[in-house]
């Protein structure tokens, strides 16, 4: 099969490697979608960070947002059989700590911890090698780009939102109209919020925003006050998926008193000169949200279809495996809207 490995420095290599063999507990999936997210080229695909173990790449397989049909399964399997749709839960864990038994494998610390496209093969591939446990089967009316969507995007937009208890009851803010705010932005209608409004410095961005729906209006982030406008006091909720420190300040500043901050935009710093008059006395509540469960995405599979939401709207660029170098360059762009590739 083909696989396509990140070796650093913007550079992508396509391998011929052996078709893999599913073992005791696990499936072969016949890709059939995998999307390119943030944290591939900030992580691996400009230059391999080092430091935190969860983000150190050990040249496998890229990609960590897999969906495609199972093709084999191992010995005994449990749940799964060949032809079901699945995507992936990006992170397979020990499966036995507390975090995974909540599901929150993300957070799993044990060393047998691997996330597809990171420690272990990924989804930039013809096949892919995946545990039974980590699929979550995708309903007929999800298709298996939007499965490729929920597998890390979605589902960490969805988590962002829920642990801020967003609800009809809100105003929502979003900093940053990449995919993941993209996703804020659209679940986050669906969970009720009203108004939803987007700050983003690319024009084309905050177009693709509007055109999908996924926010109300949309600024640029010297104009973000005009936003006050529509929320009155500020927003109930602002979530930042921007993960730059200008981008977090405009967050804060956009809300109201008593107002909920997620942090979800990975990387950078944030500053808060003032702290009595930015946090305390507004009583801002500030929550950080890595990721999402096994739990949460198959809440959030099975919502689609009520929800009649393809979270596939969110991908502009479709590329084959041989032209992954493209998608790459594309995506590490940060103009377009998500970029996949198709087998
Ligand atoms: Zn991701
Ligand atoms: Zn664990």
């Amino acid at each position: 099969m083909r696989g396509v490995y990140l070796p650093g420095h913007s550079d992508v290599d396509i391998r011929e490697v052996p078709d893999p063999q599913p073992g005791p507990g696990q499936v072969l999936l016949a890709m059939k979608a995998s999307t390119i997210c943030g944290s591939d080229i900030r992580a691996i695909y400009r230059e391999h960070l080092q430091g935190d173990p969860a983000e150190m790449y050990q040249d496998v397989v890229a990609g960590h947002e897999p969906a495609g049909e199972v093709v084999a399964v191992g010995p005994d399997p449990v749940r799964l059989k060949v032809g079901d749709r699945v995507c992936v839960y990006h992170i397979s864990g020990c499966g036995q700590c507390d975090d995974c038994v909540r599901g929150y494998q993300i957070s799993c610390s044990s060393p047998r911890r691997a996330a597809y496209g990171w420690q272990r093969d990924g989804g930039h591939a013809d096949l892919i090698l995946a545990e039974e446990r980590d699929c979550v089967v995708l309903p007929d009316f999800v298709t298996f780009m939007d499965g490729a969507c929920v597998a890390c995007g979605f589902g960490t937009a969805y988590e962002g939102l829920l642990r801020a208890g967003v609800s009809g009851r809100d105003s929502l803010a979003v900093v940053g109209l990449g995919p993941v705010g993209l996703a804020a932005g659209l679940l986050g209608g669906k969970l009720g919020a009203v108004p939803r409004v987007g700050v983003d410095p690319s024009p084309e961005r905050r177009a693709l925003a509007l055109e999908l729906g996924a926010v109300d209006t949309a600024y640029a982030p010297d104009e973000a006050n005009g936003a006050l406008e529509l929320l009155g006091a500020g927003a109930h909720v602002a979530i930042d998926c921007s993960g730059s420190e200008p981008g977090r300040a405009t967050a804060i500043s956009l809300l109201r008193a008593r107002g909920r901050m997620v942090l979800v935009g990975e990387g950078n710093g944030m500053t808060v000169p003032e702290v009595s008059p930015t946090l305390i006395h507004p009583s801002i509540q500030i929550i950080g949200s890595w990721v999402t469960s096994l739990e949460h995405m198959r809440e959030l599979v099975e919502r689609l279809p009520v929800w009649d939401l393809h979270p596939e709207v969110v991908v502009t660029d479709r590329f084959g495996i041989d032209d992954a170098d493209a998608a790459y360059q594309l995506a590490a762009e940060g103009r377009a809207g998500k970029v996949a590739l198709v087998p």
